[in-house]
C-alpha cells in the first residue's frame, strides 16, 4: 500500500499514538499507517538494554506505571504483565539520605527529634511561616506548610534547577503535587495498581503495534510527506500542537531533560531507583539507577549503570514537559481553536494536548478519543 492509500494515519508511536493505532486496527479493522520520526517506537516510554551490563533502562527517564482507573488497567494488561515494583524516592541533603516526599521519618531525621504522628501538627506550627495566610505561589505555599528550613533543604534549589525560574513565579499547585505525611508511609504513589512492565516498555509497544494491519515507518517525518496523505484520512497527530500549525501564533515553550550515563564497577550504587539531589551544589536534579526497577530480574553483580538528570529549557528537539505560563496557555488556546475546526484530525498526547499527562492519563485520553471521536467520525462518514 502506498502512503496515499491509508485512511488512518497516526503520527507518533508513543503511548497516545500506539493505543489509537491498536484500537483502529483491531476494532475498526482497517489498515493504519504509523509515522515515527525517531528510530524507535514507544516515544518517551522507550526502554532498551544497556549493551555492556544488560540492564534495561528507560532512555527518557524513569517511567513508573500507576493508575486507579480500572478501564485503563484492564486495557494495558492485555499487552503486558507488571512486576511488583513500588516507587519510593529518597532525597540527598548535605550528604545524608532522607525519605521523600516529606514524611515523619524525614522530619524526625532532619530536626533530630522523635515525634509521634499526633505531635507533628504542633511541631510544624512552630516552624511554619504564620504570616502567609493565602499562599499565592510555590514558595509561599511551601513556607506556609513546611517552613523555611525544609523548603530550602528539599524544594527551593531543586525547583530552581528543574524549572529555571524563581519559585515565586510558579503556581502553588505544583507544590500540591507532592504530599506531606505525618506518618511513616513512603510510597510515592497511592494508586490501586503500580508496576513496571515485566518485559520492559518497548515490548508493550511491540504488542500494541503487533496487528498485521499496522505499518510503522521509523525515521519518518510526517511533515516531509504530509502532502501525500489523503486529505480525508482520519489523522491522529501526537506531536507538538504548535508544530502542526507551523508555529503560526508562535512557539510553546518546553522543559527538556538531558541524561548523563555512567557505568560503575559495583552491583549497587545508591540502593534505590531514584535519589533526588535538591541542593545548589550539584546541577543535576536526580540520579536514576535502573536495575532497581526490576527486582525480579538477575542482573550482573559486577556493574551498575546510573543516569544523572539535568533539566533544560527549549533546547534540542526533544520536548518533555509543558510549561504552565499564562503566555503558553494563551498560545495553546489559539492553536486549539484551529484544531477543533478539523473534524478528521485528532491532536492528542502530552505534546498535542500540551498537558502534563502521566501514562495512565494518556491511555485514558486515547481510549476516549477512539470512542468519542474516531468511532463517531466513521459513523458520520458512512451516513453520508
Ligand atoms: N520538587 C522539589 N524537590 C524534590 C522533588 C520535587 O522541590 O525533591 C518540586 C519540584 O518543583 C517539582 C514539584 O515539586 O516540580 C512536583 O514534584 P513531582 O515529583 O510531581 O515532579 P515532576 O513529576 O514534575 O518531576
Amino acid at each position: 500500500m502506498d502512503i496515499s492509500d491509508y485512511s488512518y494515519v497516526v503520527v507518533g508511536s508513543g503511548l497516545a499514538g500506539a493505543v489509537l493505532a491498536e484500537r483502529i486496527a483491531t476494532k475498526v479493522g482497517k489498515p493504519v499507517l504509523v509515522l515515527e520520526k525517531r528510530g524507535h517506537i514507544g516515544g518517551n516510554c522507550y526502554s532498551t538494554n544497556d549493551r555492556e551490563t544488560g540492564i534495561e533502562y528507560h532512555a527518557y527517564g524513569t517511567h513508573i506505571f500507576h493508575t486507579s482507573d480500572e478501564k485503563v488497567w484492564n486495557y494495558i494488561r492485555q499487552f503486558t504483565t507488571f512486576n511488583n515494583y513500588q516507587h519510593r524516592v529518597l532525597s540527598s541533603h548535605q550528604g545524608k539520605i532522607y525519605q521523600f516526599p516529606i514524611n515523619l521519618e524525614t522530619i524526625n531525621h532532619f530536626y533530630g527529634v522523635n515525634l509521634k504522628p499526633f505531635e507533628v501538627e504542633g511541631f510544624m506550627a512552630g516552624v511554619r511561616d504564620p504570616s502567609i495566610t493565602e499562599p499565592a505561589n510555590f514558595e509561599e505555599k511551601a513556607l506556609s506548610l513546611i517552613g523555611r528550613d525544609l523548603y530550602e533543604a528539599f524544594f527551593k534549589h531543586y525547583t530552581i534547577k528543574q524549572w529555571q525560574v524563581d519559585p515565586r513565579t510558579l503556581p502553588a499547585s505544583i507544590f500540591n503535587r507532592l504530599p506531606f505525611r505525618k506518618n511513616y508511609v513512603d510510597n510515592y504513589f497511592f494508586d490501586k495498581w503500580q508496576g513496571i512492565p515485566e518485559k520492559g516498555y518497548t515490548r508493550v509497544f511491540e504488542n500494541l503495534l503487533a496487528d498485521k494491519k499496522i505499518r510503522v515507518l521509523l525515521n519518518t517525518d510526517f511533515f516531509a510527506l504530509r502532502d501525500r496523505i489523503r486529505k480525508d484520512a482520519c489523522l491522529i497527530y501526537s506531536g507538538p500542537i504548535d508544530r502542526y500549525f507551523d508555529y503560526k501564533y508562535g512557539k510553546l515553550s518546553w522543559r527538556t531533560l538531558r541524561f548523563e550515563q555512567e557505568t560503575l564497577p559495583m552491583e549497587d550504587y545508591q540502593g534505590n531507583s531514584v535519589v533526588n539531589y535538591p541542593g545548589a551544589e550539584v546541577r543535576y536534579t536526580r540520579i536514576h539507577e535502573p536495575r532497581h526497577l526490576h527486582p525480579e530480574r538477575e542482573f550482573t553483580r559486577d556493574k551498575t549503570i546510573i543516569f544523572r538528570e539535568y533539566s533544560l529549557h527549549d533546547q534540542g528537539d526533544n520536548p518533555y514537559y509543558p510549561i504552565a505560563s499564562a503566555e503558553n496557555q494563551r498560545l495553546l488556546a489559539l492553536y486549539q481553536q484551529e484544531a477543533v475546526r478539523l473534524p478528521n484530525v485528532f491532536i492528542t498526547g502530552r505534546l498535542g494536548d500540551y498537558k502534563y499527562y502521566d501514562m495512565h492519563h494518556t491511555i485514558a485520553r486515547s481510549l476516549e478519543i477512539f470512542e468519542n471521536g474516531v468511532l463517531p467520525l466513521i459513523t458520520a462518514n458512512h451516513a453520508v
